[in-house]
């Protein structure tokens, strides 16, 4: 058996997690989510406590850690009501460019990393390929010992708070299924020639998620990450730790959700007694519980098998189909008990129901995880016969 209560020094670095998270109580969030702005001060927090720099080697400023530790970091910030995605982005861009980049690449984000609100937006999705990133259309030309950008890119997390984007292009002569098309580039976003404008979501208030257009934008062949031809399975390593990592943030909220309700229900009173008294809460609060102790083991079982040097390929997407959907209705269920109340912003549940809907969604949707997962069931056992 696993056992995963935490060690001394993860049960240390818990406890500065909390510590931080008092630092910015709901109303901060509130505020900020209220008004459309980015939470400068948290993010610039995570940064100088070295919390965003956890699993990334010394020399680069960060602190070596296991997967696991970062998973219990992920899912303790989102309990304490942190919003998603603001540690994924940060994180994956230096490990991404440890991964496929070049040296040079690396230092640009890591100056970017000190410099910047967020280091590297991820550029994936177009207005035609969503789900289906073969039909992606933004491209590449050699031209004179340059490179000239052309596309458009979607819902690109973070891209107006960024300095890079990593922007994944095809190559346009490319077939039908065309793995080897794809090319990834490091594309600074102050260069000429590219536009954003942001798109106005339901939740995830605090983040712009950006059109971006490439209009001839002129990059260098340095720019280009790792080698070419490559960027799809560079794609999928990057999604594979993401999606886990998203799965964490979304465990995390659903914890904080439950925080709020299982304390609200103990507080009003109907009938002449606490909500909680009646068996129907108590039913709620017990699924709550159950979901979020099987999210929670299916999280760190991951990322311990992870540790251990095993495949993540198709675990995160079990991992991530399971706790996004788990972790939502975790988030409808605190929302019910807080009843008219759950509905407005003076609840810490609305703006977690609205943010955590997203993770079914971005870095792939419930359906396409199922559609990983169940393939792959689908052929083991049609192996085995
Ligand atoms: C808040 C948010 C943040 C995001 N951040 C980023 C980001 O930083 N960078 C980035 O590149 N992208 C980002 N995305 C985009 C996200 O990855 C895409 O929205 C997602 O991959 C789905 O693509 P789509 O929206 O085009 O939907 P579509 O692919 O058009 O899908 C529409 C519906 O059809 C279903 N569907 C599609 N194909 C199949 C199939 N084969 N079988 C069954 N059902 C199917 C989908 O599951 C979905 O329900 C973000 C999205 C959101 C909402």
């Amino acid at each position: 058996m696993f056992d995963f209560s935490p060690t001394d020094e993860q049960a240390l670095l818990l406890e500065s997690v909390r510590e931080i998270m008092k630092h910015y109580p709901a109303s901060y969030f509130k505020k900020h989510d209220r008004e459309g702005t980015y939470p400068k001060e948290y993010v610039q927090e995570l940064k100088d406590s070295g919390i965003l720099l956890l699993g990334v080697p010394e020399e680069l400023g960060g602190t070596p850690v296991d997967k696991v530790t970062r998973m219990l970091v992920n899912m303790e910030l989102a309990r304490g009501g942190a919003p998603n995605s603001f540690i994924a982005l940060n994180t994956l861009a230096i490990s991404d460019m440890q991964e496929f980049g070049s040296e040079e690449q690396l230092k640009r984000v890591v100056d970017a990393f000190n410099e910047y609100d967020q280091t590297m937006c991820m550029a994936f999705t177009e207005p035609s390929g969503g789900s289906d990133s073969y039909a992606m259309t933004t491209t590449y030309e050699k031209k004179d010992g340059k490179i000239i950008l052309n596309g458009q890119k979607t819902f690109s997390t973070g891209a107006a708070e960024s300095r890079y984007a990593l922007v994944m292009t095809k190559r346009p002569d490319a077939d039908e299924h065309p793995k080897d098309a794809f090319t990834l580039f490091l594309v600074d976003l102050e260069k000429p020639g590219i536009e954003m404008s942001p798109l106005h979501k339901i939740g995830m208030h605090m983040i712009s998620n950006c059109e971006i257009f490439f209009r001839d934008v002129e990059l260098d062949p340095s720019d280009m990450v790792g080698e070419e031809g490559k960027g799809f399975l560079y794609l999928m390593e990057n999604f594979e730790f993401e999606r886990l990592g998203a799965a964490a943030e979304a465990c995390g909220s659903a914890m904080c959700a439950f925080d709020d309700a299982a304390k609200y229900a103990g507080e009003r009173v109907q009938f002449g007694k606490p909500i909680g008294s009646f068996q129907l809460i108590q039913e709620k609060l017990t699924d709550m519980k159950a979901k979020i102790e099987t999210m929670r083991l299916l999280i760190l079982q991951t990322a311990w098998e992870a540790d251990q040097g095993k495949s993540l390929r198709l675990t995160s997407a079990l991992v991530k189909r399971y706790c996004a959907q788990a972790a939502f209705e975790v988030i409808d269920d605190a929302l019910q008990i807080h009843g008219g109340l759950g509905y407005t912003d003076e609840s810490r549940v609305s703006r977690l129901w609205r943010d955590t809907r997203m993770q079914r969604i971005a870095a792939g949707t419930d359906e396409i995880m199922s559609h990983i997962v169940g393939r792959q069931i689908v052929k083991e056992y049609a192996a085995k016969q």
